[in-house]
């Protein structure tokens, strides 16, 4: 019920062009957030997402996704409602709590995570993907490892004619 409410207040907000703000436990696995954000933050994530482009604000019946800039780097972040206890509309101040979904202190080891195992690249945990190769201070799984392959790829191919010549 209350997450119908959340999309339905969120959904609103964005309507309006207002910024909205969520609070969000970011330890939860099913939250994608980068690594460092949730290593720093914890349970008192709080994310901002202002409206500016709309295409990039996706509300949907289970959560929200969007795309958001963390120091500089475009992240997509997606937000379960079940992860989410407050909801504020930063333009006029209206906020629709959910109690319920305060985090407990100590979170079930099923949703618990590692923030330094995760992907540095899309936060995913380790456990929903195949492989994560570490670096000193990065990781990357396999899905990203193929997305990256593909953007050398298309690059060489576009830079190999200048080569030729
Ligand atoms: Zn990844």
């Amino acid at each position: 019920m209350t997450v119908s409410t959340a999309a339905a207040f969120a959904r609103s907000v964005v309507a309006a062009g207002h910024p909205l703000r969520l609070w969000v436990d970011g330890r939860r696995r099913d939250v994608l957030v980068p690594a460092g954000v949730r290593a720093d933050h914890g349970l008192n994530l709080f994310l901002d997402v202002a409206p500016t482009n709309s295409a990039a604000v996706d509300v949907q019946d289970e959560g929200l996704a969007a795309d958001l800039s963390f120091s500089g780097h475009a992240f997509r972040v997606w937000v379960p409602w079940i992860a989410v206890q407050l909801l504020v509309d930063l333009a006029t101040g209206a906020e629709t709590a959910f109690p319920e979904h305060a985090p407990p202190p100590e979170l079930p080891a099923d949703l618990a995570t590692d923030p330094w195992s995760m992907c540095s690249f899309c936060g995913m945990d380790p456990r929903d993907r195949a492989v994560v190769v570490g670096g000193v201070e990065a990781r990357i799984c396999d899905v990203c490892v193929a997305a990256a392959a593909e953007v050398v790829a298309a690059q060489r191919a576009s830079s190999a004619p200048d080569r030729e010549t």
